[in-house]
């Protein structure tokens, strides 16, 4: 095995070009795991740990522009009010030692259904930065996902970061899992609340072959939410159309049985989430709505 070490972007991207069967090594916290089970043997391993821009973040006007191997305790310290759904996520990824060395852009390589960032990634709205030699573009985070562990970029290309929404509304995070660290979600479910636009994003984990998004639970909300004057009164949201959304988001779910939940348990403990979570996000909704209207 031979081991690349670019020492800039630029260099990376032309590695990567020239060996385009070369494993990126950013956290190392899923290739090495396979590389030590010898499920992988890559012919290059790229350690992309020398180029510095990957590990930083800039807080724009509506978004963030998140380098793709910023750690998940650097977003939970210095996030967690632009991007609570991710900083939320992030708390719940294995420990602290892997938290300090894992970061978004490893998880959506991996591309693994259960991986914790991108449920969040879905309900805030995210866009992937990716390049290679050939140029750069910019992939919606819903059509990121294309398969089991399989994700949209080409042989040639390299993630340099995502690029987040800003929340403009309280969001909520919520794993299930056989205890409280160290564990890979049996489901996850992201939601966030865009008072700006007066919608709801969902995002579910770890219950269909890829990340998916809950589209008709969302369209249902929106419209009843928006029928209903709540955006505007405040008022707490009628029990039936939390209960039609919370049976939407379970539908969604496409899941399988395996060593870690069983389909049926999946699709309820989604359902069981999708309403928990947006009881919490729309109590807090309602709180900062009756400080404005008390202002005013
Ligand atoms: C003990 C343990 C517990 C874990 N628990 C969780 C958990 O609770 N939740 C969870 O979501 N995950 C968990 N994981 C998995 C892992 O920590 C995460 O997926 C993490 O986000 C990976 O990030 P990384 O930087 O370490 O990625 P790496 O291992 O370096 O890379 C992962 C994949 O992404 C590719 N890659 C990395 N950077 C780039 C780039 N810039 N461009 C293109 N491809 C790239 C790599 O080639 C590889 O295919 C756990 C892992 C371990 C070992």
């Amino acid at each position: 095995m031979d081991f690349l070490r670019p020492a800039s972007w630029e260099e990376a991207l032309a590695a990567k070009a020239e060996h385009p069967t070369a494993v990126p090594l950013a956290g190392g916290t899923d290739v090495m795991v396979e590389i030590n089970f010898d499920h992988r043997r890559p012919e290059y391993l790229m350690d992309l740990n020398r180029i510095g821009d990957l590990t930083e973040w800039e807080v724009q006007e509506d978004s963030v522009r998140l380098g793709a191997s910023v750690p998940y305790t650097k977003i939970m310290e210095n996030l967690s009010t632009e991007l609570p759904g991710l900083a939320l996520a992030s708390h719940t990824v294995a420990s602290p030692q892997i938290r300090n060395r894992g970061g978004v852009g490893g998880n959506l390589g991996t591309a693994s259904p259960a991986g914790d960032a991108h449920p969040a990634l879905l309900a805030a709205g995210a866009e992937v930065e990716v390049e290679s030699v050939r140029g750069a573009r910019r992939i919606p985070i819903d059509a990121f996902y294309t398969g089991v562990k399989r994700n949209a970029l080409e042989p040639d290309e390299l993630i340099r970061a995502v690029h987040i929404k800003k929340a403009d509304g309280p969001q909520q995070f919520s794993k299930v899992g056989t205890r409280n660290a160290m564990v890979i979600a049996v489901c996850a479910f992201g939601l966030a609340l865009h008072p700006d636009t007066r919608t709801v994003r969902t995002g579910i984990g770890s219950a269909a072959p890829t990340p998916v998004r809950a589209a008709a639970a969302e369209d249902f909300l929106n419209a009843a939410l928006e029928e209903g004057g709540f955006w505007g009164n405040g008022k707490i949201i009628t029990p039936s159309v939390v209960k039609q959304f919370a049976d939407l988001c379970a539908a969604a779910c496409n899941p399988i049985d395996d060593v870690r939940g069983t389909a049926s348990y999946r699709r309820h403990a989604v359902g069981v989430m999708a309403r928990r979570t947006l009881t919490w996000t729309w109590e807090a909704y309602r709180g900062a709505h009756r400080t404005t209207e008390g202002a005013a």
